[in-house]
């Protein structure tokens, strides 16, 4: 059997959806429109291609947007006052400074001068550590993602085994943090990790965080599991051409797997609703009203 493709542009869509709801609710009844910063230093071209996607989505919910560019050399105290002059702008209620940035700029520096009530990308030290120890706060965006469209496929995740392939603090460390809360087994494996396919087969999740094209067989899936592909990577193919894979080789996984998402159309699609989504948490959150709830 091949396994159903979790299609995460559709779900996504529809999370875009309530959250536009939402936006019109806070805009008629409290006169308030949520605001959203995106800071982008230097010209990387991928990271272009985020922000103009970040913007125009924000655009579309009905949202405040703000894009803020500094040139690739610009200095660790430029963006820090960027940063500083969004922190106290009662406009803006998320601020998110693209990643990565220019070697001069200490990235640590920057996202934990971020104002923790608008860090809505949730990499904020406060906001981890506040998410490992099962308080309210913001969670990164992709795993938030990866998270609800596990949820709405598998519904009780209690007492799985759940094996997440990379350790990164904005993916795989916070995806096995929500893994855990929500009573999965969860073993967190990367580059020193023994036997990865031997691990991977005991997954009934298998979420792929490492950033290496099609690593992940097919024979490293468990029959049936649901296998999540948070990787975004360029290849190249015949005649100087280039198409997006994940870390997973899906013709192969899809005979395996019961459900797998697709790259792209999977992950990528869900990281950019759950940052309107946690845009509106925290213009609710300081303004001290409740999320609306819109079906
Ligand atoms: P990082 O480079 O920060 O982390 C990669 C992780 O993979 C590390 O923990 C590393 O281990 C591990 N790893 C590398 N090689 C191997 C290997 N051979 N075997 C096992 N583990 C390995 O990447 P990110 O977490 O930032 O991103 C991962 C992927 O997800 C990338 O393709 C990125 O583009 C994509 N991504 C997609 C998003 C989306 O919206 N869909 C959002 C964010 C990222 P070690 O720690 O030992 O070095």
């Amino acid at each position: 059997m091949v396994a159903e493709r979790i299609d995460g542009k559709a779900y996504a869509q529809t999370v875009r959806e309530r959250v536009a709801g939402q936006v019109a609710f806070l805009k008629s009844k409290y006169d308030i429109t949520p605001g959203l910063a995106v800071v982008l230093v230097g010209e990387d071209p991928a990271s272009q291609v985020y922000v103009r996607n970040k913007n125009k989505v924000t655009v579309e919910a009905g949202m405040k947007s703000e894009e803020i560019r500094l040139e690739k050399d610009a200095t660790q105290a430029e963006v820090l006052a960027v940063v500083d002059r969004l922190n106290n702008d009662p406009t803006i209620h998320g601020i998110l400074v693209q990643l990565p940035l220019p070697p001069q700029v200490d990235e640590m520096a920057v996202i934990n001068a971020i104002d923790p009530a608008k860090d809505v990308d949730g990499f904020h030290v406060i906001n981890s550590g506040r998410q490992a120890v099962g308080l309210d706060a913001m969670v990164p965006c992709t795993p938030l993602g990866c998270i609800t469209l596990l949820k709405e496929r598998i519904g009780d995740l209690s007492g799985l085994n759940a094996v997440v392939v990379g350790r990164s603090n904005i993916v795989g460390k916070p995806m096995a943090s929500l893994l855990l809360a929500e009573n999965c087994t969860v073993t967190i494996a990367h580059s020193k990790t023994k036997d990865l396919p031997g691990l991977c087969r005991t997954a009934d999740i298998l979420v792929a965080a490492v950033g290496r094209p099609e690593m992940i067989r097919g024979d490293w899936v468990k029959d049936g599991a649901t296998v999540i592909d948070v990787g975004i990577n360029r290849i190249e193919t015949e005649g100087g051409k280039s198409r997006l894979v994940g870390d997973v080789c899906y013709p192969e996984a899809e005979q395996k797997a019961g459900a797998i998402t697709p790259v792209p159309g999977g992950v990528g699609p869900m990281t950019i609703a759950f940052l309107l989504v946690n845009t509106v948490t925290a213009c609710c959150r300081s303004n001290n009203i409740e999320i609306p709830e819109i079906e």
